[in-house]
């Protein structure tokens, strides 16, 4: 494992470590906040998506790549577990393939 991918969770120990639990689970809830569209973006270093973001300020570009790093994006034609639907944007969750429909679907819900 690299340093880069290893940052996301350093600072999120760091934080635990702390007792910043705002910022924890600010962190650990990521996931929900970020669509697999803007992910892409992410880890294409196009900042651009910051201004929809709306992040707090300490939450650095390099700590949302390190976090975005740990994601694997699925190639194109990828069948929904949810849906059943092929789809070209989406995110993979252990190997099993979640379309960006059904993942905004899944945000709403929380
Ligand atoms: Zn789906």
């Amino acid at each position: 494992m690299t340093e880069e991918e290893t940052h996301f969770d350093a600072r999120v120990l760091e934080l635990v470590r702390k007792g910043d639990e705002e910022k924890v689970s600010l962190l650990k809830n990521l996931n929900k906040k970020i669509l697999p569209s803007q992910l892409v973006r992410i880890q294409k270093n196009d900042k651009t998506v910051l201004s929809e973001l709306f992040l707090p300020k300490w939450v650095k570009w390099s700590l949302l790549q390190s976090w975005a790093s740990k994601y694997k994006l699925a190639g194109k034609g990828n069948e929904c577990v949810l849906c059943s639907e092929k789809n070209e944007l989406g995110i993979d969750f252990n190997n099993n393939f979640i379309c960006e429909n059904c993942f905004v679907r899944l945000k709403n819900l929380k």
